[in-house]
This record gives structure tokens, sequence and C-alpha cells, in this order.
């Protein structure tokens, strides 16, 4: 038996619980994880609340994220006491996922725990990390360079804003953090960002085209935040969209494409192959200081996922959410 949350389903009323599962239900695949942290995204907030249809089976583990010590593999890539990890490719969605002390998943799904983190660092990351990095490549791979001007990061004090943050201030890129929490300050500042403004000033409809303010921009929001983004992006700049906090409308015009040339970079993390992946993740290691990822984590239990769940589907939380599966 292990503990798991589980997410069912009866005539058509969503439940969720912390319960004792047996390893004979878990899902047929090769590799077999000891899974010690996995973490709480946005995606697995509207899973557990079932505020959007992201199971797509039931029962189901909820987590798209773990990580963990392989236990059994019957693929020759993994090896017992392997420490890995794994974001997205649908677990925790239509496999069962990460918020369990095992799990049962594809070899090609896994990735080894870079040397720099622990497991609990490599969840304090997680999806959300890794996604930031992907935003930062894909910003840099285009062209952007830190002499080109400053960088906005909306949704800042989330999971995505406060890795983006770290990373962009770690390749010398000057920071502008959009929050809708001025507390959260002296925390933005902290993690790198060098202005801080109200997420107000980009959540209301906007012109088609702006004063231009931005070289590059990485947007968790969506909606008007991304339009508006958009319509203040620098002749030529760049804007990773990969979020839809606010909505997943894009209420935009094709102003700042044709008249400004900038260009909308869509970030997807779940089905990136590992070609991205890897080097998303090898820029975390390089960039990201254990201080930062301290700064930016809470850790809880099992028991309080359901709370954790709907608290950042309210946007209530802070940077990144370690569940240790074991407390
Ligand atoms: P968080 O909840 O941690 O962060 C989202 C942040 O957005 C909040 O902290 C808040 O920041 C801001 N926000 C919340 N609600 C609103 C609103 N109504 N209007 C404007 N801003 C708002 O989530 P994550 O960082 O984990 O994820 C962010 C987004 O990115 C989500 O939509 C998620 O689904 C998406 N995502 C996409 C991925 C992909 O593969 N494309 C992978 C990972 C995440 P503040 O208070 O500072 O304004």
């Amino acid at each position: 038996m292990f503990k798991a949350i589980l997410i069912s389903k009866q005539d058509g009323t969503q439940s969720v619980g912390l319960a004792d599962v047996e390893e004979s239900a878990l899902p047929d695949a090769p590799v077999t994880v000891r899974v010690e942290y996995s973490t709480i995204n946005y995606k697995d907030g509207l899973a557990i609340t079932g505020k959007s249809p992201v199971v797509r089976k039931f029962p189901m583990v909820p987590g798209i994220d773990m990580a963990g010590v392989v236990e059994i593999s019957t693929n020759s890539n993994w090896r017992a006491g392997d420490r890995v990890l794994l974001n997205g490719w649908g677990v925790g969605e239509g496999h069962w996922g990460g918020l369990a002390q095992k799990a049962r998943v594809n070899a090609e799904w896994l990735q080894r725990v870079p040397e720099a983190f622990t497991t609990r660092q490599a969840m304090a990351i997680g999806t959300a990390g890794y996604t930031a990095s992907l935003c930062v490549d894909a910003l840099v791979k285009h062209g952007l360079t830190p002499d080109r001007g400053d960088v906005l990061v909306t949704g800042a004090s989330g999971g995505v804003g406060s890795v983006a943050i770290a990373l962009l201030a770690r390749a010398g890129f000057k920071v502008t953090a959009s929050t809708g929490k001025a507390s959260e300050s002296d925390y933005l500042k902290a993690l790198g960002a060098q202005a801080i403004i109200d997420r107000n000033e980009l959540s209301q409809p906007g012109k088609p085209i702006q004063k231009e303010r931005w070289a590059g921009v990485i947007d968790s929001v969506g909606s008007h935040t991304l339009a508006n983004a958009c319509a203040q992006t620098r002749y030529r700049g760049l804007v990773a969209a990969c979020g839809l906090a606010q909505g997943m409308d894009f209420p935009a015009s094709v102003a700042p494409f044709i008249l400004r040339g900038i260009c909308l970079l869509g970030i997807d993390s779940v089905m990136a192959p590992q070609a991205v992946r890897q080097p998303a993740w090898e820029r975390l290691a390089r960039d990201l200081d254990a201080a930062s990822l301290d700064r930016m984590s809470t850790v809880i239990g099992l028991s309080e996922v359901t709370n954790a769940a709907e608290n950042i589907v309210s946007g209530r939380i802070r940077g990144r959410v370690v569940v240790d599966v074991n407390r």
C-alpha cells in the first residue's frame, strides 16, 4: 500500500481525498518510482478543484510533476537507485501522477535530476520553473540580449514568474515585475527584479499600439495583459507566452506584429521534446542558486494538498509549493 491523492468522479460529481492505494492498482508501465517530492502547479490546482477539465480519466492520481528514485525498471535506460524527475507528458491528467508515494511511468518521460539539485529542489522548480526556463531559452535563442532593453515578467509572484525573474536577472537582464501583490515587492527585488509595476496597468483593455517599453516579455497571464504587453513591446522585440492566469483569450490586434515586427513565441512544457527540456534544466542547474529556491518555495504534506490547490487557483500562492509525499 502507498499513500496518494485520489480524484474520483461519481454521477458527474468530483471528489478528492488522501487514500491508501494498493500497489497493484498502479498503471502498467516499465519504471516504478519511489516518489519523494511533488509540487502544486496552477494546472494541479485546476485538476484538484475540478475548475477546468484537466483530468481525463477517473480515478486519477493528480500531480504533473514528480522527483524521486527508481525502484524497479524493466527499461535498460534506468536502474534501481537512479534519481529521476518528470514534468508533464500528460501525467496527472491521463496517467497517474506524482502526488503519491509511488508512480509507474514510461521510461522516455523521465530525466535525471541534475547533480546540482536535491529531489526537493527539483520540485521547488517543477513544471513552473522549467517552463520559465523554456521561456528564457526561447527569448535568447531568438536573439534577446541584455543590451536590447528591459524585460517584463507578468504574474511575477507566481511560480513561473518567480523563476523567470531569477533566471533573467542571473543572465544579466534588467527585469520589470508586474504583480497584483504590492506587498511582495521586497520578495521580487530579492529575486532580481529592478522595477515593479501594478498588474492593473496591464490587465484592462488597451490601445492596439502603445509606447514602446519592453525588449522582451515573459507572460504567464494571457488575456488583456498579454495584448497590452505586445502593444508595449519595442521594435523587433520578443514575447514568450506560456500561461492564462487572467484568461485564455487574447484580445489583441496585428498592429505590433506588422508595424513593429515583434515576435510572439508560444511555450508548451507538457509535450516538449527531451532536446528542448535538457537545455532548460541545464540553465536551471547553472543559474538558479539554492538561496533563491529557498526564498521562493514552501513545503507541505499530502494532507495539505487540497487546500493548496484552492489557494493557487485563487491567486493566493507566492512562488512555489513543494509537496513532501512522506510527510
Ligand atoms: P501561479 O498561480 O503560481 O502564478 C500565476 C500568477 O499570475 C499569480 O501568482 C498572480 O501573480 C498572477 N495572476 C493570478 N490571477 C490573475 C489575474 N486574474 N489577472 C492577472 N494576474 C493574475 O501559477 P504558475 O506560475 O504555476 O502558472 C502560471 C500560468 O502559466 C498558469 O496559467 C499555468 O497554467 C501556465 N503554465 C503553462 C505551462 C505551459 O506549458 N505553457 C506550464 C506551466 C504553467 P501576481 O499576484 O504577482 O500578479
